[in-house]
């Protein structure tokens, strides 16, 4: 039988949504769930409306609400959990690191207490993990180290999701995600800013919307093209295709593989800043301020593993990520 219902956990979020989206519409059927920590309605309300049949959503924490996802699982049997539930912001992982290691590391043990090796597991895990590394471009071998409470609950959960697929069988896979921008053009999920945003692209949309002209930049003497950090800036429809091809993927694997979703391409704070100005006919300027706890120098993907085995190449441009950011604000 085919296998297609996917539980889809952070689904109210910007990455979640915009998948859950996207696999509706191939004629998947999703459960979401979602405590709204860091999003709100809007997005369930559009699932129900435009896909009555195939969707389905409840409120729970996953890192609490442990009775309410067994029955998730009793009552809709999923064959893939797609798990983008987490808490996010670096800043604000170093203010509160119970919380971030309680609410990420808590949510995916109790995701995986409930899984056996007929369930498949895809996670959310970011290039973080990588922590400060001089040797870039970053592959999936490059060592793992956390400089943030952020990274080490990520680490933390890759490491779970090891133990639970050596052990117990789950087949899985980790998409590191790079720096994911961008809006999907029918179906505007955009990011959520309830927690202070740290990235950029946010940040600038932020500037905007408040018609302020000018923007922090953390750092201008970073060892690096023009002394600002530089990051690979991925566009969330290529990013949900990363996803698309590792649920075929996680079907014939053994146990456990990680993968790097980026385009391979670094591009610091200043091109980015001026990319957006050109593409949005904006003129944001910046300032500089010093640098920022936790943030690295460089930090960019090789992107050949994901070609080669999940059959998946990022395309769209930096221009094409600046564009859709701003477009879908504005609707
Ligand atoms: P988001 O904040 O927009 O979405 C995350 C969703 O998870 C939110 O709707 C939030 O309410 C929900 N959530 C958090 N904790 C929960 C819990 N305990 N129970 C139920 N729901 C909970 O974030 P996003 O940008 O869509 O990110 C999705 C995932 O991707 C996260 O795990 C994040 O760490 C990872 N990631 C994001 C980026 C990025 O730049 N956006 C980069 C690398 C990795």
């Amino acid at each position: 039988m085919k296998k297609n219902k996917i539980l889809v956990t952070g689904v109210a979020g910007y990455i979640g949504g915009t998948f859950a989206y996207e696999v509706l519409k191939m004629g998947f059927k999703v459960y979401g769930v979602d405590s709204f920590i860091n999003s709100n309605r809007n997005n369930i309300d559009i699932f129900f409306k435009n896909f009555p049949r195939d969707f389905n959503f409840l409120e729970i924490d996953l890192a609490n609400d442990i009775l309410e996802l067994k029955k998730v699982f009793d009552e809709f049997k999923p064959d893939f959990i797609v798990h983008f539930a987490g808490l996010k912001s670096v800043s604000e992982s170093q203010e509160k690191p119970d919380l971030y290691m309680a609410n990420n590391v808590g949510s995916t043990r109790n995701l995986l207490e409930n899984m056996n090796s007929e369930t498949f597991f895809i996670f959310s895990s970011s290039a973080t993990v990588y922590g400060n590394n001089p040797n870039q471009p970053l592959t999936e071998d490059s060592p793992i180290e956390a400089t943030s409470v952020y990274g080490m609950s990520k680490i933390e959960c890759e490491n779970l999701i090891k133990d639970y697929a050596f052990n117990k069988g789950v087949k899985s896979i980790c998409l590191r995600y790079f720096n994911p921008v961008g809006s999907h053009q029918e179906f505007v999920v955009v990011e959520d800013y309830l927690n202070q945003p740290d990235n950029l692209m946010p940040k600038l949309i932020e500037c905007v919307k408040n018609g302020k002209n000018t923007i922090n930049v953390y750092g201008s003497d970073y060892k690096t093209k023009d002394g600002t950090g530089e990051r690979d800036y991925i566009h969330i429809i290529d990013l949900v295709e990363g996803h698309i091809a590792a649920i075929d993927k996680v079907q014939k694997i053994e146990n456990i593989d990680f993968f790097n979703l980026g385009t391979g391409q670094s591009t610091s704070v200043v091109e980015l800043i001026s990319t957006f100005n050109k593409t949005n006919e904006q003129n944001i300027k910046i300032n500089y301020v010093d640098r920022r706890l936790g943030d690295v120098a460089i930090c960019y993907s090789n992107p050949l593993k994901a070609h080669n085995e999940l059959n998946w190449q990022a395309k769209l441009s930096l221009e094409r990520m600046c564009k859709d950011s701003w477009e879908a604000v504005q609707k």
